[in-house]
């Protein structure tokens, strides 16, 4: 839901989403037309709606798979629904990739000495900066990090505990 999509416009539906829709098997017998009125406000229902659907069709028997193989193979899950899922819903220590998380390393690396990161750059850093316990709370502390701190347009940098080390913040003209 969260894909191209701004958290407080799936924080509007997603209740109602969740008690429609409580379980994958729900899901799998989720009128189309129904399932999109809900989720409409989200945008790329079309395809949204196709994805829900044929995840519940697919995994209504054993539930969402804990393998990797299994999990990736289904519809719109790429590297970050597959280690978030894997990561909150199973607890395995993985790292999540977002832009928000994006945002945040590429702020606290700059001039680091790479000049620009690419995606993998991201993914391998995320996996170096991982704790090596508590995933599931590292990662939801980088999220809220980057919705309340570090955000977009404005991050809070005088407020922030990264600051003594953040090349951003280091770097300003008034850092
Ligand atoms: S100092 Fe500013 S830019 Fe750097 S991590 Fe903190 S809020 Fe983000």
């Amino acid at each position: 839901m969260l894909k191209q999509t701004r958290s407080p416009t799936v924080h509007r539906i997603y209740q109602e989403f969740i008690e429609e829709y409580p379980t994958v098997e729900a899901l799998a017998e989720a009128d189309r037309e129904e399932l999109i009125e809900i989720i409409q406000p989200l945008g790329l229902y079309n395809y949204r709606a196709d994805a829900f659907i044929e995840i519940g069709e697919r995994t209504a028997d054993g539930g969402l798979p804990e393998d990797e193989d299994l999990l990736s193979d289904l519809p719109q899950v790429g590297p970050y629904v597959l280690n978030a899922t894997l990561c909150f819903g199973f607890g395995e220590e993985r790292p999540i990739m977002d832009t928000n998380v994006e945002r945040i390393y590429s702020r606290v690396f700059q001039n680091s000495g790479v000049d620009e990161f690419d995606e993998g750059d991201f993914w391998e850093l995320a996996e170096c900066m991982l704790p090596e316990r508590e995933a599931r709370q590292y990662n939801l502390g980088l999220l809220d990090f980057g919705y309340s701190i570090c955000t977009h347009s404005s991050p809070s940098c005088d407020e922030c505990f990264a600051s003594e080390y953040c090349g951003y913040y280091q770097n300003r003209d008034d850092g």
